[in-house]
């Protein structure tokens, strides 16, 4: 039967919507499955050294959800009562129900960083004096890509002063590197190489790798074997779960070879967006698969955007009053953006697409 819901729409909410490739679906069905809970799933065990083996790493672990990653960590080096260093905008502290407070007991503390991107010079003030009566820091943690400040990407050597400065501070640095690859793609470098400082790092699968489900958690021996009690702890030891990680291994092996298509629609999006009067976006800023733009000259508010929109069968995700972001993937081709931008033209300055 031919999707033709999938054809006729444009989602630009999230990365997050793919669907398995036809290779996802094949690797699927024939995955060889066992009981992960005893260690006994011969596809979850490949997948987690492959993705060990990419970042150079000791183990890794799979987690259903990249903010069960995040959690893992943040509760395997912290204590609680301790507090996490992070950006104001940062996902664990703003989209993962402050489960950094209510389950790991921690309180972030962040700084607004330019373009999301923190420096030692921001995190340096935030750490706190060893002094009894304090919160103590118990963890630094990154996001590159981050997200919500439009997909920006961590300069190698900017994480690299950070995580040596933290270390000689005696503070791990753990990196959600949900969208890691998109970064090691706009970079032109290994995700290894440029995560190699972090203590750990969380990735998504179900990102911009397309994967239906799951994320994976890197780092030594130690480390995963911390974050797999706690999997389990929190009800996360799944059983013959290998049928996820078969798709994840071809979202693994496959996907960062494409990525850069998810970036040039990005850009030519942003440039194209960056032309219609009452938009306001730094298109050159767009480096990954988001754009963030800001459509307050207009007049219009983001969820009028975002309606008439959808009655055209785009799908885009207001942020705030009148910022609207938009998020570029595999199921998403040059088609779907042309069509955005003449319905965004049709719109904002009322002639006929
Ligand atoms: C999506 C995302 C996560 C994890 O999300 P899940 O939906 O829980 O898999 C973590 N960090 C960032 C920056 C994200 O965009």
């Amino acid at each position: 039967m031919p999707d033709t819901k999938r054809n006729s729409i444009v989602d630009l909410r999230s990365d997050t919507v793919t669907r398995p490739t036809p290779a996802m679906r094949r690797a699927m069905a024939e995955a060889e499955v066992g009981d992960d809970v005893y260690g006994e799933d011969p596809t979850v065990n490949r997948l987690e050294q492959r993705a060990a083996e990419i970042f150079g790493r000791e183990a890794g672990l799979f987690v259903p959800t990249g903010s069960m990653g995040n959690l893992l960590a943040i509760k395997t080096w912290t204590r609680p009562g301790m507090e996490v260093i992070c950006e104001r905008r940062a996902h664990i502290a703003n989209y993962e129900l402050a489960s950094i407070s209510a389950i790991a007991g921690c309180m972030p503390y962040t700084a607004l960083a330019p373009g999301g991107i923190l420096t030692w010079e921001l995190i340096e003030p935030l750490i706190r004096p060893k002094v009894y009566y304090y919160a103590q820091t118990g963890l630094v943690e990154l996001e590159n890509t981050s997200n919500m400040h439009g997909g920006t990407v961590y300069p190698p050597a900017v994480t690299e002063e950070i995580c040596e400065r933290a270390h000689v501070s005696g503070l791990p640095v753990h990196l959600d590197g949900a969208r890691i690859f998109n970064a090691a793609v706009a970079l032109g470098r290994d995700v290894r190489e440029i995560t190699r400082h972090c203590d750990s790092v969380m990735f998504c699968l179900s990102k911009a790798l397309g994967a239906p489900v799951g994320s994976m958690l890197v780092g030594s021996q130690e480390f995963i074997r911390k974050a797999r009690i706690g999997r389990k702890l929190l009800g996360g030891g799944m059983r013959q779960v290998g049928v996820l990680a078969a798709a994840g291994l071809v979202a693994l092996e496959e996907t960062p070879k494409i990525l850069h298509r998810d970036h040039e629609n990005a850009r030519y999006l942003a440039e194209g967006l960056a032309q219609i009067p009452g938009i306001s976006i730094d298109s050159e800023a767009v480096v990954t698969n988001i754009v963030i733009f800001s459509a307050a000259e207009t007049g219009l508010s983001a969820t009028t955007i975002g309606d008439e929109l959808a009655q055209q069968g785009i799908l885009c995700g207001p942020r705030d009053k009148f910022t609207i972001r938009m998020v570029t993937h595999y199921d998403v081709d040059r088609a779907g953006i042309e069509r955005t931008l003449a319905a965004m033209r049709a719109l904002l300055t009322k002639t006929p697409a």
